[in-house]
């Protein structure tokens, strides 16, 4: 059975005594952990739950989110985890389109439905005594549909299969020296693939600890760490620039941690060198959910002669940096992103159309994602294509001129996008939060960038503003900045 759903029982019979998961004060073994999800299997049998219906899940991090995974790949079924931060609207919808039987849920989310809804904490009673159900899952099976953050129209649900699932983990494992002993906090939410397959799967796999944490904050981060002794995490930037300008980043000991990793959203250089500083390995991957994410990844032991570079291709997967007309560039010269390989999306639920658009040239994957690639081969990821803007006929890429922005030591985040202009086509607005104590105004920015960037990537108006729009992930969400009214013209 080449299925993720038989991993427990494995895991159980080579490790039973470990602890697989951390949860506040509970622990539970991989013995345990195989238990509950066998009994959990039976409840979702008992449901009618069978080979190939999905089964959703929506709440913040929490064992059962893991329990459901397992149990809904033992029936062969597809796990449906849910982004809690969307509304009533966004998540009846993909519940619809996911078309799913069973939902597993927090009380405290909005109120959403399907055939079977199961709140948290009629959970225990749900359980029933264990199955071991022997669906034969193969590697072109539906493993999950996780539903991508669309900017724009409906998400896309993008299926990952099981062979999706294990090659990342496989080509992750190529990459990090994951151990046994590994301590990894899931500071990520287990609904976006990062978390999911750049973490928690491989962690699994080896026999490790995974440290669940429920929903993102600072100071929880430094507690878990200095409490479990963490080795190991994923973070998007704005998470890591959040911890490096805390209070307690002086004084926390982060002395268990081996390597950092972060990915999934542009990373300035400055936030790189704060960590470095401190003697801690920053590695970065590129992904996307649709290549279960890993593309490309900088291992540890480069990661500080190509600090800021994406590095190079995973080891089972092919990318390329094309010219509009699909042609290779050259060093240096942008390019749109392409993947093909194992890990990659075999294409979106139900949604021929955007599986068509989403493949070029014999089945590779358009990241929309523009990228540079040195000579030595590393990736360096330079925006989204839909966020780059025209300015005077120059292409301007948001990402470029928020890490100069970031350089700023008053500033603690920052987004770029660009704005209608009559003169110039478009022009650069930038949205800055100022760093706590910081008095940085409007007129700082300009003058900062005016010997570290060229004329046309100044943005022409800057806000200065106390926080900024995030996704469920804790990325940076661009397409409201867009829409607010431009600041007057001074
Ligand atoms: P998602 O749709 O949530 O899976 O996010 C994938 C997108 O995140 C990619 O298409 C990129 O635009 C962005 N991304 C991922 N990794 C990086 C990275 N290392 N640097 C810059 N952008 C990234
Ligand atoms: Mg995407």
């Amino acid at each position: 059975n080449a299925g993720l759903g038989s991993w427990p029982a494995r895991r159980a019979a080579m490790s039973p005594g470990r602890t697989a998961l951390i949860f506040g004060k509970r622990r539970v073994t991989y013995a345990e952990l195989h238990q509950r999800i066998a009994r959990l299997a039976a409840a979702l049998h008992s449901t009618g739950v069978r080979r190939g219906d999905r089964v959703a899940y929506l709440g913040p991090n929490h064992p059962a989110l893991v329990e459901t995974m397992f149990a809904s790949w033992q029936l062969g079924a597809v796990f449906v985890p849910l982004n809690f931060r969307l509304t009533a609207g966004e998540l009846s919808y993909q519940l619809r389109h996911s078309g799913a039987r069973v939902l597993i849920h927090d009380p405290a989310m909005p109120p959403v439905d399907a055939a079977v809804t199961v709140p948290l904490d009629a959970y225990e009673e749900f359980l029933e005594d264990p199955i071991h159900p022997d669906e034969p899952v193969g590697p072109a099976d539906a493993a999950c549909i996780l539903y991508t953050s669309g900017t724009t129209g409906h998400p896309k649900g993008a299926v990952l299969t099981h062979g999706n699932l294990v090659w990342n983990c496989v080509n992750l494992l190529v990459c990090v020296d994951v151990a046994s002993d590994e301590m990894t906090l899931l500071s990520a939410p287990l609904f976006h693939v990062a978390a999911l397959d750049q973490c928690l799967l491989p962690t699994f796999l080896k026999g490790g600890t995974s440290v669940i944490m429920p929903s993102w904050d600072v100071d929880g981060c430094f507690d878990l760490i200095e409490e479990h002794r963490v080795t190991w995490m994923f973070g998007v930037s704005t998470m890591y620039a959040g911890l490096s300008r805390s209070p307690r980043w002086a004084s926390a000991d982060l002395s268990s941690v081996r390597s950092l990793m972060t990915g999934g959203a542009p990373v300035p250089a400055a936030l790189i060198r704060r960590y470095q500083e401190r003697g801690l390995l920053f590695c970065q991957g590129y992904g996307m959910t649709e290549t279960a994410p890993g593309a490309t990844f900088l291992e540890a032991r480069e990661s500080r002669e190509h600090a800021g570079s994406a590095g190079l291709p995973v080891f089972f997967a092919q990318v390329r940096c094309v010219r509009p007309d699909l042609t290779d560039t050259d060093p240096g010269e942008p390019g749109e992103v392409l993947v093909r390989g194992p890990n990659v999306t075999p294409g979106y639920w139900d949604d021929p159309e955007a599986t068509a658009a989403a493949f070029v040239d014999g089945g590779w994957f358009r990241s929309g994602d523009v990228a540079i690639v040195d000579e030595a081969g590393h990736f360096h990821i330079v925006d989204r294509t839909k966020d780059m803007y025209i300015s005077g006929g120059e292409n301007v890429y948001p990402a470029e001129v928020e890490a100069a922005i970031f350089e700023h030591p008053g500033v603690a985040e920052v987004a770029v996008v660009g704005v209608p202009d009559q003169e110039w086509g478009e022009v650069g607005q930038a949205f800055v939060v100022p760093r706590q104590g910081s008095a940085l105004r409007p007129d700082d920015v300009p003058a900062f960038l005016r010997d570290r960037l060229a004329r046309y990537k100044i943005p022409r108006y800057v806000d200065v503003v106390a926080d900024l729009p995030k996704t469920g992930s804790n990325k940076i969400r661009k397409a409201p900045l867009r829409a607010l009214p431009l600041p007057e013209r001074s």
